[in-house]
């Protein structure tokens, strides 16, 4: 199939678009939600401002796409393109999104979750190219998942498998939105970092405020890079429970090949030693030994590449 096609990345705060041909990203488009753009006539309204201004900057008319693949945050069924609900916008309740963006842009869309649309990016496109079989973690605020299994992802019954950010890596950890607690999202991501830095109050009463500052997996990071024993400790608290949590993967699907994506997933240099010291006693040791981790290749283009091959995959 040929013929462009737009991807949208659809975040808590931004909608990424961008113009994809034959496999590359052509032109991309960030648009920053206001207010108004989140309800859920205003996310329609914004997709479909920045569906025709990726299509504007690379001079295809929106009547010549193929179709629209959106990758959004929350509980939803691929099938149906309804969002049940998503965390991230409270107003959003059974919404119908595939169906009613497909009737004002007037052409196909493909709705999935934002982690099984990364791991058909990285599947079609990246680190899992000509691998059958893999599983992908994006490693940001939370932890996201999509399982790649026998050359397709598989979603479960209701569309949810792979909620690998859910499995429990601490049975009286911290609490979790999810309505459980010790979930590994609660670790091995930012929020996790956030909940360690809370826990050990680690800059006195100025805690709070640097735990608000969305740089402050990054800070951390470079201080652990430079030697900080402090701040080394968090990541690798960070992969020992990513390890539990791979062990189990491992254990179910026997996978040879693990992708990490996400903005965490560049602090692989600092959490991948505690990581790979600790996996060989968290699964069936043949199995372990049989699996290799490795970062994305798509970094920041995976969502938008994946929303656009999700159109070749069909509703
Ligand atoms: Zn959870």
């Amino acid at each position: 199939m040929s013929g462009p096609v737009v991807g949208i990345d659809l975040g808590g705060t931004r909608v990424k678009a961008g113009l994809v041909r034959d496999g590359a990203i052509v032109a991309t488009v960030v648009d920053i939600l206001e207010p108004d753009d989140r309800s859920e006539d205003g996310i329609l309204k914004a997709l479909v401002r920045t569906t025709s201004s990726a299509c504007e900057e690379a001079d295809v008319s929106p009547g010549d796409l193929r179709g629209i693949g959106v990758g959004a945050p929350g509980a939803l069924r691929h099938h149906t393109g309804v969002i049940v609900k998503s965390p991230n916008f409270e107003q959003w309740k059974d919404f119908h999104l595939a169906h009613r963006l497909g009737d004002l842009a007037g052409v196909p869309v493909a709705l999935d979750n934002d982690a099984n649309v990364v791991t058909l990016g990285e599947a079609r496109f990246g680190a899992g190219r000509g691998v059958g079989d893999f599983a992908c973690l994006t490693l940001g605020s939370g932890v996201g998942g999509g399982l790649y299994i026998d050359g397709d992802l598989y979603r479960g019954a209701d569309g949810m498998a792979g909620e690998i950010g859910h499995m429990v890596v601490e049975p009286e950890g911290f609490p979790c939105g999810c309505g459980g607690r010790g979930c590994l999202e609660q670790y091995s991501a930012a929020n996790g970092l956030k909940n360690m830095v809370l826990r050990d109050r680690l800059f006195g009463d100025l805690t709070e405020a640097a735990v608000g500052d969305p740089d402050l997996p990054k800070r951390l990071f470079e201080a652990a890079r430079a030697g900080d024993p402090g701040c080394q400790g968090y990541f690798d608290e960070f992969g020992y429970r990513l390890a539990i949590a791979l062990g189990g993967l491992l254990n179910l699907f026997n996978v040879h090949t693990i992708v990490l994506s996400g903005g965490l997933a560049r602090a692989f240099p600092a959490f991948s030693p505690r990581l790979f010291e600790e996996m060989p006693t968290r699964g069936y040791r043949t199995i372990v030994e049989a699996a290799r981790v490795v970062t994305c290749e798509l970094w920041e283009q995976g969502g938008i590449l994946g929303a656009a091959a999700l159109v070749d995959t069909g509703r």
